[in-house]
């Protein structure tokens, strides 16, 4: 069984790399974003206290993220292993995970601050049907307009240069440490992000040493997308 955590900047991709690799190998992929965005489809308890502290203009707490986190991982359906994508966000989570499960590798992504900026600032999203553009990995057919529905293409709301910047400098002070703790343990693989998905892919698995696996999904080894999926911030 193989447990891997994959760490990187939004807009490095790691979302899609968990997924390659899930598929591949069979691993659960476990992304904070989808736990919430499960938990908001499914009306729980917790979307409701998420709404509320949200509503109130403040962000989840580390402590909430946590605990999805925790009650995620003791479902147990992990046989083959699972991908943790979006956690831990502090170095005491990066403990409390180390110390609870055997964590086999993390998977560092690296891309260039200038890189992620410039990515993040060409995503556009459809205001019909949500799918994600990228005006430098993958363009609309007609500009400013979605390929799918016809709708028109807008910015995120939180896709402007102060946040991304903020964003940029909460991630290196908070992730950091954590991957000095890691480090100490020997398990980080360093992986250029910056490469196509495929060789991307290529590096991950030739880095954790992980033996072949059952032929991928072409569409999406091969997708024009370049860009993962943002997770909420
Ligand atoms: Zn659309």
């Amino acid at each position: 069984m193989y447990k891997f955590i994959i760490m990187g900047i939004q807009g490095c991709g790691k979302g899609t790399q968990a997924k390659l690799l899930c598929e591949a190998y069979d691993f659960v992929h476990i992304s904070i974003g989808d736990q919430f965005r499960w938990h908001i489809a499914n009306h729980t308890k917790l979307a409701a206290k998420v709404n509320r502290i949200i509503s109130g203009g403040n962000m989840v707490g580390d402590d909430l993220v946590a605990k999805v986190v925790s009650e995620r991982l003791a479902w147990h359906d992990w046989n083959y292993g699972f991908v943790l994508d979006g956690f831990p966000r502090t170095f005491a989570q990066a403990e409390f995970l180390f110390e609870n499960f055997n964590i086999n590798g993390v998977i560092h992504m690296e891309a260039p601050d200038s890189l992620v900026r410039e990515r993040v600032l060409a995503r556009r999203v459809c205001s019909g049907c949500g799918l994600d553009y990228n005006l430098i990995g993958h363009r609309p057919k007609t500009e400013g307009i979605c390929d799918v529905c016809g709708s028109p293409l807008v910015t995120r709301s939180d896709d402007h240069e102060e946040a991304i910047g903020k964003r940029i400098a909460d991630y290196h002070t908070k992730t950091e440490p954590m991957l000095r703790y890691f480090r100490r343990l020997g398990i980080v693989v360093d992986i250029n992000a910056t490469q196509t998905i495929p060789k991307v892919h290529a590096d991950i698995r030739a880095a954790l040493n992980l033996p072949d696996s059952r032929p991928l999904n072409s569409l999406t080894l091969h997708s024009e997308r370049e860009f993962a999926k943002g997770l909420p911030s």
